[in-house]
């Protein structure tokens, strides 16, 4: 359809349209009124992006999107990694990639079940892991990042005290996960195995469940001290607009305490 469109405008309209998606892009780029926060570009708003699409989204230079640059924020302004830390980081967001692997005060361990499918350009290599069996010593790391993957796992509390024996006692991690806050309890079924039927119980074709307002429960209950950071209503709407935030989701950071 869009090559017969192709062939039958005539070439003047078609110079007219790359013009007009040229100067629109350039008025997005122009200006000051965002700043990413991970990699300091600046434009007069960030991509739309998703779908439905949503307004001032995806960065033009790095990529990342308002949850990259929420977490990065939280990670930057507590100071999360300020000393030489050994991170582990599952299911690696292209964004964090290469923020961690460029560093060269940290031991980067990248990972997923599927390391296949990454293709990054990077030197550091994204190891095989199941995350319900780490193949790594115990109390090994200092920070652990694993944002939106135990939705897709069906023994999420297997895969939180794995998380949780590989965690150095004094470190900490950041969990994502999307959850629904009208639910007061996480709702999975186990009988629904078609992604036709995920997609519509759990909001997507490979997920598990829908997690509620007692996911923190489940991250204490295999000893992580959590801590449930509505981090982003520190800032005004007017700072939650130049970052590119949504103000609608809590940063889930979790510590094993030296006692443990
Ligand atoms: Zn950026």
């Amino acid at each position: 359809m869009k090559n017969l469109l192709k062939k039958l405008l005539p070439n003047g309209f078609k110079e007219k349209y790359r013009d007009y998606k040229k100067k629109k892009r350039k008025n997005a780029l122009d200006g000051k009124g965002v700043t990413c926060v991970i990699c300091n570009s600046t434009y007069k708003e960030f991509a739309p992006y998703g779908m439905p699409k949503r307004s001032n989204a995806r960065c033009f230079n790095c990529g990342s999107l308002e949850r990259h640059r929420l977490i990065w924020k939280y990670i930057d302004d507590k100071k999360l990694l300020n000393k030489s830390l050994s991170i582990l980081h599952f299911a690696p967001e292209k964004v964090f990639y290469k923020l961690f692997s460029t560093s060269e005060d940290i031991e980067y361990v990248p990972c997923d079940l599927m390391p296949e499918i990454y293709n990054y350009d990077g030197n550091t290599i994204i190891q095989q892991a199941d995350i319900t069996d780490i193949p790594f010593d115990s109390n090994h790391f200092d920070f652990i990042v694993c944002n939106h993957v135990l939705e897709h796992i069906p023994d999420d509390r297997l895969a939180m005290s794995e998380l949780f024996r590989v965690m150095k006692p004094g470190g900490s991690g950041i969990f994502q996960v999307p959850l629904d806050y009208n639910r007061e309890h996480t709702y999975e079924d186990f009988s629904i195995t078609t992604p036709e039927g995920r997609a519509e119980a759990f909001g997507q074709h490979d997920h598990v469940r829908w997690y509620g307002r007692d996911y923190k429960d489940r991250l204490a209950n295999v000893g992580f001290q959590v801590v449930e950071d509505d981090f982003v209503k520190t800032f005004s709407k007017d700072e939650q607009f130049k970052y590119g935030f949504m103000d609608s989701e809590m940063i889930y950071f979790c510590k094993k305490t030296e006692a443990s």
